[in-house]
């Protein structure tokens, strides 16, 4: 049984700790490197699985050592593997860049991510129709998040799009179809071509949304929580007070969280609240997954 299925992404983090960052044509020495599991799919399935939902994981990863990793951590995660396939691109991979004020900058190399085709899907129609919930973010191709959105919609599974890294070319039609849109600040403004500097100017854009047809809007603001906006609420749940580490991969543990709370039932408010909750431990420790709690450890 799949109570979650994510369709998505795996890459692994080479991250650079840093006191500051070279400008072109320099050279400096930092501090500190890691390694570790990423993509956004793969964060968002390691947070839902940790707490203890059954996830599934599309997804396909590269014809290398990496791919090997991969394949393993999910298994210690106990995320089902069956959707999990083998391209012939190298596997993704994302240097991440993490200054002393714990900001980041992130590339990301999709490699085999962008192998995952709308009819390696059909393959894994089963796996899908169990599930309560589909995951979906911006690192595979468009295309495929269409086919996602078009099945979840045909078999009456909602669907969750986090629409990062942001994208100019999604269309609102597929957006209207999704039932939780769940951006941060840069990516809202991006769809939507307003400000979104203030809160305010962030209301008016979700709003925007709201009136064309989406159905729930959770904007995520960082270290000031969560704005859910539909055609009856509109809240700002705050985020916990925490001294913030590293908070590269929170807005994937804050989905995986939210994405695993309300499939076991909770209504939106109690979801979001637990996943700021789960996201506020995971940016007082560094790194990607490796930030992000058990529920024994929550
Ligand atoms: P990323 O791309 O790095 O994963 P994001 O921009 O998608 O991040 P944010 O909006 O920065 O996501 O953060 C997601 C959630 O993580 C917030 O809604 C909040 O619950 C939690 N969070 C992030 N930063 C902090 C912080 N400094 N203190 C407390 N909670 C935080």
């Amino acid at each position: 049984m799949t109570d979650i299925t994510v369709i998505g992404s795996n890459m692994i983090d080479l991250i650079t700790y840093t006191e500051k960052m070279p400008l072109e044509g320099e050279t400096i020495e930092a501090p500190e490197f890691e390694m570790g599991f990423g993509g956004k799919g793969s964060n968002q399935a390691v947070a839902a699985a940790r707490l203890g939902s059954k996830v599934s994981m599309i997804t396909m990863v590269g014809n290398d050592s990496f791919g090997k990793e991969h394949l393993a951590n999910y298994q210690d995660n106990n995320i089902d593997v069956t959707g999990v396939g083998i391209g012939t691109k190298s596997s993704g991979t994302a240097p991440i860049f993490v200054s002393q004020d714990s900001s980041n900058r992130i590339l990301i190399i999709k490699g085999a991510n962008n192998e995952l085709t709308p009819t390696i899907l059909d393959t894994h129609l089963d796996t899908i129709k169990q599930s309560k919930l589909i995951v979906l973010q911006q690192e595979i191709p468009l295309e495929t998040n269409y086919h996602a959105i078009e099945l979840g919609e045909k078999l009456g599974i909602p669907v969750l799009l986090n629409p990062a890294p942001a994208s100019e070319h999604l269309d609102l039609e597929h957006v209207r179809k999704v039932d939780f849109f769940m951006p941060n600040e840069t990516e809202l403004a991006t769809l939507t071509g307003l400000p979104t500097e203030s809160l305010d100017e962030i209301t008016l854009a979700a709003k925007s949304l709201v009136e064309q047809g989406v159905k729930h809007v959770i904007v995520t603001l960082g270290s000031r929580g969560v704005l859910w906006i539909n055609k009856d609420n509109d809240m700002v749940i705050p985020s916990e007070k925490v001294h913030a580490i590293d908070t590269t991969g929170a807005g994937d543990a804050f989905i995986g969280a939210f994405s695993h709370y309300l499939t076991q039932g909770e209504d939106i408010p109690e979801a979001l609240k637990h996943a700021n909750h789960y996201a506020g431990i995971s940016v007082t420790n560094r790194g990607t997954q490796k930030s992000y709690p058990t529920l024994a450890e929550i």
